[in-house]
């Protein structure tokens, strides 16, 4: 904080930036909200025969996001990846609160990042309830709440042997830009603008996480690498599971890469936030139905096995069906590739 400019209290930031009443962010249409911003807590009041599903994740500068990163962008990002989160269980957002530590009262930010945060917020029916504010090292911490049904809620234990696995619209998207934005990759610029919101502002897939609640045996969302977040799964459910390597689905502009990179980030590439699920091979045609009326692509990419050892294992099979080499599948299976910024 500069001696000569006087900080924004705690209240007078909120006041500014963050306060808006649940009837204009068009949420609470359900009453879920008994009672928002401003007193010592908010009061949540979910649906009959709901539970209530919570998640919080912490995103700190210079670790999860360039300390220079585009203020609204990241506003949409630090909500849409806690909605991605309940996308995952098949709930439906309730509302979310807000703790942010800023090394100062910089108003530019402020309104940039609180009009990409209110923004995501609106468009998911999902109204800020309640936080906190300090000085410190620039740092934003979500938690958001949902409900499901009582019992619906998709875990990711509940895989059985023989159940397909599928993903949500196409991964490796996010990698890219991020291999691009490193100069790591040289992506020609109209193809870097055509999915550059792959990274910075992704789409979470809450209607499709309700749609599934009845359906998928197990689910979660890829933030850490399909195959890595795949195992998750497979250990909480007790279950193997083989995967054909060539249908991992991809966006035109990654499929213009050798198909290492190929592979590599669409198996491996964080930050995608699509949901990968089980499901019976008995519900293909309405799993196909759902993709239809979302418009939004779903792919078998494998199914899930006994469990043959100790440790889950992931077979990676060419388009034949048959095993892939040691040597193709280790860099894709051992990769740990969880990009901090
Ligand atoms: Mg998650």
């Amino acid at each position: 904080m500069s001696s000569h400019s006087k900080p924004l209290g705690e209240f007078d930031l909120i006041e500014r930036f963050f306060k808006t009443g649940a009837d204009s962010l068009g949420a609470n249409a359900d009453q879920s909200i008994a009672l928002g911003i401003g007193d010592d807590c908010a009061l949540l009041r979910p649906p009959e025969n709901a539970e209530v599903a919570i998640t919080s994740d912490m995103l700190i500068a210079g670790r999860h996001f360039f300390p220079d990163a585009n203020p609204e962008l990241l506003g949409h990002k630090a909500l849409a990846v806690n909605l991605s989160d309940l996308a995952a269980m098949g709930a439906r957002p309730l509302g979310f609160t807000l703790a942010i530590a800023l090394p100062k009262a910089d108003s530019h930010w402020l309104e940039g990042f609180s009009r990409g945060l209110l923004a995501i917020a609106k468009e998911y029916s999902c109204p800020l309830i309640g936080g906190d504010t300090t000085a410190g090292p620039l740092t934003i911490s979500i938690t958001a709440f949902g409900a499901t049904p009582s019992g619906k809620a998709i875990r990711r234990s509940g895989a059985k042997p023989g159940d397909d696995i599928w993903i949500s619209g196409a991964v490796g998207d996010a990698r890219l830009v991020l291999a691009a934005l490193r100069h790591e990759i040289n992506l020609p610029a109209d193809d870097l603008q055509e999915i550059e919101h792959r990274m910075h502002q992704p789409t979470p897939r809450i209607e499709l996480g309700i749609q599934l609640r009845n359906i998928a045996s197990a689910a979660l969302d890829v933030s850490d690498g399909l195959l890595g977040d795949l195992r998750h799964i497979l250990k909480q459910s007790h279950v193997d599971a083989e995967i054909i390597l060539d249908k991992l689905p991809k966006s035109s502009i990654l499929k213009k890469q050798e198909s290492s990179i190929q592979n590599l980030f669409a198996a491996c590439g964080g930050d995608d936030y699509e949901i990968c699920f089980t499901a019976p091979s008995s519900q293909r045609d309405i799993i196909q139905t759902i993709s239809h009326s979302l418009n939004l692509p779903l792919t078998l990419i494998g199914k899930t096995l006994p469990k043959k050892d100790v440790e889950e294992e992931i077979y990676l099979l060419d388009t034949f069906g048959i095993l892939l080499s040691d040597a193709e599948t280790a860099p894709l299976l051992n990769s740990f590739d969880h990009f901090a910024i």
